[in-house]
């Protein structure tokens, strides 16, 4: 048991202990009644006094903590158990039997994960010194007043620390490699290159820290933490303004810094296999103040067909799973041929299963335990058999989207999955349609354009929406202004947009003054610029009046 005392003290000013859970203690069992437990605290300390006053020293010296918790057995009986270290040093262990089996309530002495009966410690004798834990809400002396101990009791509060043995990161080689930070596609080729040697070389996963410096400092991508509210994504990869532009990789605070990373390695991806696809997506962004059609038309090439953003998704996803599970492991078949556990070898799926979980954070396998092995099998089995056959977009969470990239990339061979394919297949029709409307824009008046655009819609363009009463009260609805929802249509979204709308109406239906940013309640509203400032990264939208719209006004 390796304790440790934490940097800052508890919210009541007491020191904390902290060290993580012994695999199993031996454990007292005691009938279960209220009682049981203010006389358990009087049998540990009599016993601590004992231990302390001892004539030999490998008795005296020694630091070990008391845990109690409670058990409903089988047979439905309410059990109190009081845990000790499991290799408690025997004369120790003999004192503190003969304290506890002289209740009348002692049942047995046995042993038992600590988890078991949901063991806290209560107390810790330290060299000769006691120690109670308390909540760490109580006073020192309120929680010694409440124990009944007397104030040669040092009141401290206990938390338990994650298992610390390695962790699951290792440093990678960084590479030699310096982007600029201007992106044009021979800068990307380049870049593209250099992150799958990058890639193919990692040994383990490499951790945020890690992968954001070599991230920026190689690649030229900066990233950043975003943390406003109304940011509903995981992460962003979005391109400056620009002929080369920056780019930059926005990825949520609020998330645990475990998946940050995995959500940084999948924006990543998208820069690494999207590229195209993000320049396409900047490119339409800008053109929409001019030509609104270009976004829904836009938006309808990508969504016509479900696979394609989903295989957009998925690809991104079978690139970040080479930074959880690194190129070498593949294929697994290898590597469990030559595993043997109790004579079994786990099947690859297994294996690739129990590789994610110590990435993920908050899992009960995160830092197994050989004794879990079973129910990680059973799980195991259950999420391989579960997700075998979905994609992406079926499964529930950060978790099951890499372990199911994981098996894919697996099964298809890593190398094909890093080496071919430079552009989308699925994406190619796309990526051609959208050439083609821009060289129109190029070459065509807008006007001329937006009527092209509106007959390819195919009649899908809901056109102009019939008002209602409410949209022409100042603050309120959606009148001169189209709301667009994110592109992404992923819930990981490859832009966001914010709809503007002009500050001033005049009667004939003009914007007076700048335009105005609404978005939810109590967020700063602003004029563009001051925007374009707050929020470099979030993309603005912005639909001119149409001419029926100003019509309706004058009418006013
Ligand atoms: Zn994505």
């Amino acid at each position: 048991m390796r304790m440790k005392r934490t940097k800052r003290p508890d919210p009541a000013g007491k020191p904390v202990d902290s060290c993580s859970p012994p695999a199993y203690l031996r454990t007292f069992v005691f009938e279960y009644s209220e009682e049981i437990k203010t006389k358990i605290v009087d049998l540990s300390v009599a016993a601590m006094v004992e231990i302390g006053e001892s004539a030999s020293k490998r008795v005296r010296e020694r630091d070990f903590l008391i845990w109690t918790g409670e058990f409903t057995n089988q047979l439905d009986m309410r059990l109190y158990i009081v845990g000790v270290p499991y290799g408690l040093h025997s004369p120790v262990l003999d004192i503190l039997y003969r304290k506890y089996s002289s209740e009348p309530s002692f049942v047995e002495i046995n042993y038992s994960p600590p988890g078991e009966f949901k063991a806290q410690p209560i107390l810790r004798y330290q060299y000769g010194r006691h120690v109670l834990y308390a909540s760490p809400f109580i006073p020192a002396p309120q929680a010694r007043l409440q124990a009944g101990l007397s104030s040669d009791f040092e009141a401290r509060s206990f938390q338990q620390a994650p298992m610390i043995g390695k962790g699951p990161y290792s440093a990678p080689e960084r590479p030699l490699h310096r982007s600029p930070l201007h992106h044009d596609e021979a800068v990307w080729l380049e870049n593209r290159e250099r992150l799958m040697e990058f890639m193919r070389s990692l040994k383990g996963p490499c951790g945020l820290r890690r992968l954001r410096s070599i991230v920026e400092e190689c690649f030229g991508v900066s990233v950043f933490e975003e943390g406003s509210r109304e940011f509903a994504h995981y992460g962003l990869i979005r391109l400056g303004s620009g002929a080369t532009p920056k780019v930059r990789i926005l990825v949520n605070k609020r998330l645990p810094e475990k998946l940050k990373y995995i959500v940084l390695a999948h924006e990543l991806g998208h820069y690494l296999l999207h590229f195209p696809l993000l320049l396409i997506l900047r490119y339409v962004e800008e053109t929409a103040w001019s030509i609104p059609e270009i976004e829904p038309y836009c938006r309808q090439l990508l969504t016509d067909d479900p696979l394609v953003l989903q295989s957009v998704e998925d690809r991104a996803d079978e690139i970040a799973s080479f930074f959880l599970v690194p190129a070498w492991v593949h294929p697994v078949q290898r590597m469990t041929a030559v595993i043997s556990e109790g004579g079994v070898s786990p099947p690859p799926s297994e294996l690739i299963w129990r590789f994610l979980q110590p990435l993920f954070p908050e899992d009960r396998f995160a830092h197994t335990t050989w004794n879990d092995l079973a129910e990680i099998r059973k799980r195991a089995r259950r999420d391989v058999n579960r997700l075998r056959s979905t994609t992406g977009d079926q499964t529930a969470n950060l978790f099951e989207r890499m372990l199911v990239a994981a098996l894919r990339v697996d099964e298809a061979g890593a190398e094909g999955v890093t080496k071919e394919r430079p552009e989308e297949e699925p994406l190619e029709p796309v990526l051609g349609a959208m050439h083609a409307v821009a060289i129109k824009v190029e070459s065509l008046s807008a006007p001329e354009v937006r009527r092209d655009l509106r007959t390819l819609l195919k009649g899908t363009y809901p056109g102009p929406q019939p008002l209602s009463e409410g949209e022409f009260l100042p603050g309120l609805g959606t009148f001169g202004r189209e709301l667009v929802s994110p592109l992404g249509g992923d819930g990981g979204g490859l832009l966001q947009r914010i709809p503007l709308e002009p500050t001033i109406y005049n009667p004939q239906g003009r914007a007076d003054g700048d335009w105005r940013l609404r978005t939810s309640p109590g967020s700063p509203v602003g004029t563009l610029a001051e925007w374009r400032k707050w929020k470099p990264d979030h993309g603005v939208v912005l639909y001119r009046f149409e001419s029926w719209q100003k019509k309706a006004l004058e009418k006013l």
